[in-house]
């Protein structure tokens, strides 16, 4: 019998996805399964989930979670390759986590409900786990919940996508979800009066991994510990960085359902009609290089680096398109009013998001911190030559011209900066036989999710062997 694997998390492409998440338990399972693992995403039942497109059906099965005051049931579902679990109560709502820039208040309900109740289906034996493998602090009390109180032998690997997010809610918490007194404390999940569901993902899983080695450095130290440094430190001796991949099969120029004109490395002359189609309809000059940036406006991605460079951007010979919302959209809008050439369509689509990469020159990822990044590595599987700040995940995928590498970066977080590396890339694209050869290089790099599952499943042997 084979290796049989759990993945827990809140996003699971296609079904659900607001960021990088969604990808890369999509990829995990997908290519997992390829290499011979019995793998199997769990996730909420949301609104959202479009249960007909992906024939997902009733199991018939109830897991009953008893909380302090009341009782919480959640109907199992599956589509034959993933769980998900149901209750309308909790998850029949219009967003994942809340309205954009927002988040409901009882997500510390929504998702501790959630996590008792996959702990449940492996006690019941609904299903059947060697490894669970939780994913951010919407899914790490599932090792506090399964070993620690339900005493269940799973081994448990927990990975944090985004340290910034922690699931941070008052001590009530600790009540509402029927979670023992004895540990709430510093040493445990406590943290400043609070409860802290990032910390115990990171105390009682087996083996602990990020998306990439440099961030796997990075949340050691002060500056990028988020206040959790020196727990991370303590813990150190378990964790690794393991560079997050897409899936090739989902990001192909060559088969993208969704690009007017298929291109390849080898022949790159649909990206030409791509960026056409794509400006005429924008009215902008399809002739000057395409900067995208395709994320969510918050802080985290350098946003307010770029407000304050937009004087500066409306002044180059080039096009900006940003694809994205998030807490900086209305002042973003309102900062752009008059430029021509800089534009904001402040949504979540991904079906722009795909004609946007097909058609643009330049991917930017301007980013404070980054755990990995998948933008730049789709961007880049495009044909669009990244322009990144390096830190964390960027660095990790991106490597300056300077260095005999195939993108453009910098390395202080201030506008000016940001503004050289833009000239750099206006440079750059004068020189048409660099530019398309350095594209041809970018496209054939390996970023793939089947790489990232064959790392995963050698940490999932060694949590097995210890
Ligand atoms: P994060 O996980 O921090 O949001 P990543 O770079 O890891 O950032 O992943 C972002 C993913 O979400 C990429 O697949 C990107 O194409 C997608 N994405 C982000 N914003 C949008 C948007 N507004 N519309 C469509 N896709 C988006």
């Amino acid at each position: 019998m084979g290796l049989k694997v759990l993945v827990a998390s809140s996003e699971i492409y296609p079904y659900s996805k607001t960021g990088g998440l969604g990808d890369f338990a999509h990829g995990l399972l997908k290519y997992l399964n390829r290499i011979g693992v019995q793998a199997f995403g769990i996730s909420p039942l949301y609104k959202s989930v479009d249960r007909e497109r992906f024939g997902i059906k009733k199991t018939g099965k109830i897991l009953r979670v008893f909380l302090k005051e009341r009782l919480y049931e959640f109907e199992l579902y599956t589509d034959g390759k993933n769980y998900f679990l149901y209750n309308p109560e909790l998850f029949d709502r219009e967003h994942i986590y809340g309205p954009p820039g927002e988040a409901y208040p009882d997500n510390d309900l929504r998702f501790g409900a959630f996590s008792w109740a996959v702990s449940l289906a492996i006690l019941e034996g609904l299903i059947e786990a060697d490894i669970i493998h939780s994913n951010d602090w919407q899914t790490a009390l599932i090792p506090l919940i399964s070993k620690e109180v339900l005493k269940l032998p799973q081994k448990h690997v927990f990975t944090i996508h985004n340290l910034a997010y922690q699931g941070i809610f008052g001590r009530d918490t600790l009540y509402t979800l029927n979670l023992p007194e004895y540990l709430f404390t510093p040493e445990g999940i406590e943290y400043y009066g609070n409860l802290n569901f990032m910390k115990a993902g990171i105390i009682y899983s087996d083996k602990m991994t990020t998306v990439s080695p440099t961030y796997a450095y990075q949340i050691t130290t002060p500056e990028y510990g988020e206040g959790l440094d020196g727990l991370i430190r303590k813990y150190a001796y378990k964790l690794r960085g393991i560079l997050n991949g897409i899936d090739y099969e989902v990001w192909n120029p060559e088969t993208d359902p969704y690009i007017d004109f298929k291109y390849s490395a080898q022949n790159l002359e649909g990206k030409y009609w791509n960026k056409k189609k794509l400006c005429e309809e924008m009215e902008i000059d399809f002739k000057k290089p395409l900067f995208i940036f395709i994320n969510r406006l918050t802080k985290q991605k350098g946003v307010e680096i770029v407000l304050r460079a937009l004087p500066e951007m409306a002044e180059r010979k080039a096009n900006f398109i940003f694809l994205g919302s998030g807490e900086y959209e209305q002042e973003f809008l309102k900062r752009i009013g008059s430029y021509p050439n800089i534009k904001l369509i402040n949504r979540y689509d991904e079906v722009l998001s795909r004609r946007l990469y097909g058609a643009g020159d330049f991917v930017l990822m301007p980013s404070l911190f980054e755990p990995c990044g998948l933008t730049q590595m789709i961007g880049m599987r495009y044909g669009c030559i990244p322009v990144v700040r390096e830190t964390g995940g960027l660095a990790d995928t991106v490597i300056d011209l300077h260095k005999g590498g195939y993108g453009i970066t910098f390395l202080s977080p201030r506008w000016e900066e940001f503004i050289c590396a833009v000239d750099r890339a206006l440079e750059l694209y004068e020189n048409t036989k660099r530019f398309n050869s350095l594209r041809k290089r970018v496209m054939e790099l390996d970023f793939s999710a089947e790489r990232m599952a064959r790392e995963y499943l050698g940490v999932y042997e060694e949590c097995l062997a210890s």
